[in-house]
């Protein structure tokens, strides 16, 4: 077990979803663990606490995007960290990655919203990283390198993760697939997509309207660069309750590899 490397989804929905957390997810490999985004709000301490991961134990951050549903989360995440180390609770520092516009949203909510003495921490207990396009980062046994995935209406970065056993993992951030990324997606062993809602159903959630693709077009995506599993996530939540079965279904139709959809909490072993 210990040189297993797992994904841990604390949340799979879209912006707007009331029946499950935004999506965010952490990366652990035998010597570390990687929170990639936190959510809208303080629900990610509680995604936390029912993943039975310990807050203190988070030290790298990785933000995507300044959207509400992918940032605000990590406001509560390094205030409690910074609360715990300020209790000894922990011992070592919590380090945040994100570009430009992530950080500058990051500073200005610390600097309007959270206690001067908790402020005066930023820089020694937690440290924010600006990254840019093609950066490559070790996280002690995880290699990332960072990409802008050339959005449109808001600055985001993917990123493709080396895992230690060479695996590759892909995340695409929460839009659709860009060619321009064709380097860190094309064949990877992991691809982390979003879909909005089934193809069915494009009519009802008007997915393309929002920078956003349905199963369909993302399973058709992943065959085409031939990837070996798809996880498929930031959804709608209407049809939560059928959500694996129908979104499985739907995806397995146009991709011949490995089909994810995860409900919150769900763990899934790379
Ligand atoms: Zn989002």
């Amino acid at each position: 077990m210990n040189d297993t490397c797992k994904l841990t989804m604390l949340g799979t929905g879209s912006a707007l979803v009331t029946k499950c957390y935004n999506t965010c997810f952490t990366i652990h490999t035998p010597q570390t663990m990687l929170l990639v985004d936190a959510g809208g709000g303080n629900g990610i301490l509680a995604q936390l606490e029912k993943a039975e991961i310990k807050l203190g134990d988070v030290h790298h951050v990785f933000i995507t995007h300044a959207h509400t549903d992918h940032i605000i989360g990590v406001l509560w995440v390094l205030r409690i960290f910074i609360q715990y180390a300020l209790r000894g609770m922990v011992d070592s520092q919590l380090h945040i990655y994100g570009h430009d516009k992530s950080l500058l949203v990051l500073r200005t909510m610390i600097e309007l919203m959270l206690p001067a003495k908790l402020q005066k921490q930023i820089g020694t207990i937690v440290l924010l990283h600006e990254i840019k396009d093609g950066d490559s980062l070790s996280i002690e046994d995880l290699n990332l390198t960072s990409f802008d995935i050339l959005s449109t209406k808001e600055k985001q970065f993917g990123f493709l993760a080396v895992l230690p056993d060479g695996k590759r993992l892909c995340c695409l951030g929460d839009e659709p697939y860009n060619p321009a990324n064709e380097q860190y997606a094309k064949d990877a062993d992991w691809l982390l997509a979003e879909s909005f809602c089934l193809y069915a159903h494009r009519d009802i959630f008007k997915p393309y309207e929002k920078s956003h693709v349905t199963v369909k077009d993302a399973a058709e995506q992943a065959e085409a660069l031939g990837v070996k599993n798809l996880v498929i996530y930031h959804t709608e939540d209407k049809n939560i309750d059928r959500r694996k079965e129908l979104y499985t279904a739907e995806a397995k139709a146009h991709y011949n590899g490995n089909v994810f959809v995860p409900e919150d909490l769900e763990t899934i072993i790379l």
